[in-house]
């Protein structure tokens, strides 16, 4: 008997996008402006857009967040008493569950230590520091607004309002840049043993600044021979340091400080994007549940196609700030599209997701088809790059070697080829 997806236990997310920034960075392609004067018409609609949801869901009980991750752009644009309107309404319209994890972005150079007092006091218990690296030349090189000097302050600040659940993120792998030189990033963070690292490597996003001078012949990415030497380097190194490598570009001190919001993505739980551009993933939306997007209802607020559908639905909003604030004006959900996912779909991103992480994919959740594909990819070519060897039908899980980590999109593109055809 199919279920409906309401008699399901969920337990959601809560991505909230700010898309606001001092300056744009030349790699960056995630959805941002500097113009800050739009802020107060958006902090009004991020509430606005809470609240339409939970209207959407009433009575079926608040939803249940078990994390919250305000993120950007620079979330710390906000100020205190925006961030708190924000967390009022969540708090007012959901259900956040003790101890969930509520973490917020905050950039060096946009903070002080009285404001990072003022996010624990709102109840923020995890903060995501976008540091980049401690070297100056490498802070200068990406247009960073902040000084190595800013990034102490800001751990400093934020280890005095206490925060003993935070992270960095790290920048590596850019144009001239050797293993030694990433090898002083690496060190400092080790000797500061902080709970959570992101490491990422410079990649040239088109669209951005960095991409144009490349296209003109005036930057030279990293190869992949190079980027291989630094994965692998990077994951040795903090594993000598005591990280668990728990996701391609995620280490952890201990087992506690993962990230329950990313890790929650990869395992591919529900959640709601609010926000401009943000991503929603709904496991499938009940029969009476109207979800209210503009002109695609023929009756009010219904929605063909995805009321009463079974089947996990990925949606996102429109990007453009204005619209967004006159689709929330007239009581719709700012969605610029949205896709009802196959079951092959299901399996591929099943697949994508659970390879990045330590955990792998388990199988199952997989049918025997795609079970005895990944046991004869892992004994064939591809081999080499899976935590195990053979055709192996007894496990419970595939997980990638480091090596195959940062072959991850090719492998992933031989599984789904055989997946799909
Ligand atoms: S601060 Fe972050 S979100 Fe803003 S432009 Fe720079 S990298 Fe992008």
């Amino acid at each position: 008997m199919t279920q409906e997806p309401s008699e399901r236990p969920v337990n959601w997310s809560m991505y909230l996008h700010v898309p606001f920034c001092k300056r744009k960075c030349p790699y960056c392609d995630f959805f941002s402006v500097t113009d800050r004067s739009l802020i107060p018409l958006y902090v009004d609609g991020v509430c606005k857009e809470m609240q339409i949801w939970s209207d959407a869901v009433s009575g079926r009980g608040h939803m249940p967040m078990h994390t919250l991750y305000l993120g950007g752009g620079t979330p710390s644009v906000l100020s205190v008493s925006q961030v708190g309107r924000i967390l009022e309404t969540v708090y007012r319209f959901f259900d956040v569950t003790t101890g969930a994890e509520i973490t917020m972005e905050v950039n060096p150079g946009t903070v002080d230590a009285g404001y990072l007092s003022d996010l624990r006091r709102l109840g923020i218990n995890r903060l995501s520091i976008g540091a980049q690296s401690f070297d100056p030349a490498k802070l200068s090189f990406l247009c960073r607004i902040h000084s190595r000097e800013q990034v102490f302050e800001t751990l400093a600040g934020a280890d005095r309002a206490g925060f003993t659940n935070l992270g960095i993120d790290l920048m590596y792998a850019l144009p001239d840049e050797t293993l030694n030189n990433w090898q002083t990033d690496l060190d400092t963070v080790a000797g500061l043993q902080l709970p959570h690292l992101s490491c990422y490597m410079l990649t040239l996003a088109p669209g951005t600044p960095f991409y144009d001078q490349y296209e003109k012949g005036g930057f030279s990415p990293c190869d992949p021979d190079r980027c291989s030497d630094f994965f692998v380097y990077t994951s040795q190194v903090l594993k000598n340091a005591g990280y668990l490598h728990y996701e391609v570009s995620n280490f952890a001190r201990e087992r506690k400080f993962r990230s329950v919001h990313n890790t929650h993505y990869w395992e591919r739980g529900a959640y709601l994007g609010v926000g401009p551009s943000a991503h929603s993933f709904l496991p499938g939306v009940p029969s009476d549940v109207d979800i209210p997007v503009s002109g695609r209802q023929p009756g009010p607020g219904k929605m063909p196609g995805v009321a009463g559908h079974t089947g996990p639905v990925r949606a996102w909003n429109t990007t453009d700030i204005r619209a967004w604030l006159d689709h929330l004006a007239a009581g719709h959900l700012p969605w610029s599209g949205h896709e009802i996912l196959t079951p092959d779909q299901e399996t591929m991103e099943q697949i994508m997701l659970g390879l990045r992480t330590d955990k792998g994919v388990g199988v199952n959740g997989l049918c025997q088809e795609t079970r005895e594909l990944m046991g004869r990819l892992a004994a064939q070519g591809l081999g080499a790059f899976f935590n195990h060897n053979g055709p192996d039908f007894s496990i419970r899980r595939f997980r990638l070697t480091r090596s195959g980590m940062i072959r991850l999109d090719s492998i992933v593109e031989a599984l789904i080829q055989g997946v799909m055809k």
